[in-house]
């Protein structure tokens, strides 16, 4: 015999860009789908610094959408490019 009840659920909407605040999940994609529970087709970005760190204990989390997404490995990559001139 089953016992069964009807509890309430959260669900994921929507998942905006940290940086421009546009949803980071493809329009056709929505509107096919009830929630984005299981949505993971965009960037992320997750740090977690440990003991002896200068940030010890601290996390961060931040979603982007795509164009943010490049903007930021554009910076990365120009961050990379002075160090390499600094060696
Ligand atoms: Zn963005």
């Amino acid at each position: 015999m089953k016992i069964e009840a009807i509890q309430p659920m959260t669900v994921v909407e929507d998942i905006l860009c940290d940086i421009c605040g546009s949803s980071v999940v493809p329009r056709d994609y929505k509107e096919h789908i009830d929630n984005l529970n299981g949505f993971r087709a965009y960037a992320k970005l997750h740090a977690s610094f440990g003991y002896g760190s200068t940030r010890d204990g601290e996390e961060f989390n931040f979603d982007f959408c795509e164009d943010c997404f490049d903007a930021v490995t554009a910076r990365i990559e120009e961050l990379k490019s002075i160090h390499a001139s600094k060696r």
